[in-house]
């Protein structure tokens, strides 16, 4: 597994922004304008991805999320462990649930690619390293714990753990 490799980093949370802030202006350099994700339906038009109509004459262009999900290869784990999880875990799911849905409305790139139970909790997979950062965010000021991240800033992947 790709990931797996070495190059994993682990930061603190404001080193993570900045990275993270820093990388998301490389990525969508290269892709020809404007273009429409055969897939998904999702736009890029002046530099980024958004919901809405094609413009005529766009060129077909799978979007990196639906890259990733036809790849399987996730840009984001968000590993969610301890006993606070395991009694709360429904509620707790819902809030990622809901989460993804309020950013995935305004940014097409940001999706969960799987919610799973693992041995010791759940893991939840996405397509940016955003939702995964904000996933494992939202978790904290919802119910505290320990927050943990780990940044592949070669391959623009992150691994965030929170548990409780
Ligand atoms: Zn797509």
């Amino acid at each position: 597994m790709k990931g797996e490799r070495g190059g994993f980093r682990m930061l603190k949370r404001e080193q993570l922004l900045q990275e993270l802030v820093h990388d998301s202006y490389k990525s969508n350099r290269k892709l020809p304008e404007p273009a429409c994700c055969p897939e998904c339906g999702a736009v890029f038009h002046k530099g980024r991805w958004t919901w809405g109509a094609a413009p005529a004459g766009a060129h077909e262009q799978t979007c990196p999320a639906c890259h990733r999900i036809r790849e399987k290869f996730p840009a984001g784990h968000v590993t969610l462990k301890g006993d606070f999880l395991r009694e709360h875990r429904d509620q707790i799911l819902h809030l990622v649930r809901n989460h993804e849905a309020k950013e995935k409305a305004e940014h097409p790139l940001e999706r969960i690619m799987a919610i799973e139970d693992t041995a010791d909790g759940v893991l939840v997979t996405t397509t940016d390293t955003h939702l995964a950062r904000d996933i494992a965010e939202a978790l904290y000021h919802a119910y505290k714990g320990e927050l943990e991240f780990h940044y592949n800033k070669e391959e623009n992947l992150l691994r965030a753990t929170w548990s409780r």
